[in-house]
């Protein structure tokens, strides 16, 4: 299947990642729109909230917890959005959750150095 999240998650395509097992996967957006802005996904491949299961669903949940505090942590947002797209706003079809987190002044940092802050 042509999917790009997929691909990523096979290791097609390379990403900034947070965190991973063998259920999902958490990593940054390449397009983000502000420091920290995660995509929380799962391996299993399905394409939108009616398509995926409530056990998937709670599991990336679950996880979305923990990277939330973590983003709080090291990022010091003053708030953080917790996003899932479907229909025509979900651009790429495969099941995700975004955490955008969002700052007083929203100086952009390039993706390689939040991920070395999220990592330290
Ligand atoms: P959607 O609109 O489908 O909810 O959001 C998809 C998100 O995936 C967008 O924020 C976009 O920047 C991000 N994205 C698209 N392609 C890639 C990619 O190849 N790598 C990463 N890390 N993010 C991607
Ligand atoms: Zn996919």
């Amino acid at each position: 299947m042509d999917c790009i999240f997929c691909k990523i998650c096979n290791g097609d395509i390379p990403s900034y990642t947070l965190y991973e097992d063998d259920k999902i996967k958490v990593f940054l957006d390449i397009n983000p729109i502000s420091n920290g802005h995660t995509l929380i996904i799962p391996k299993n491949h399905s394409v939108d909230l009616d398509d995926t299961s409530l056990d998937t669903i709670n599991y990336t949940l679950a996880k979305a917890k923990d990277i939330k505090k973590l983003l709080e942590k090291k990022l010091n947002p003053i708030g953080i959005r917790l996003v899932q797209n479907n229909g025509t706003l979900e651009e790429v079809k495969h099941f995700h959750l975004h955490l955008i987190p969002f700052y007083n002044d929203n100086n952009k940092m390039n993706v390689e150095d939040v991920y070395k802050i999220l990592n330290n």
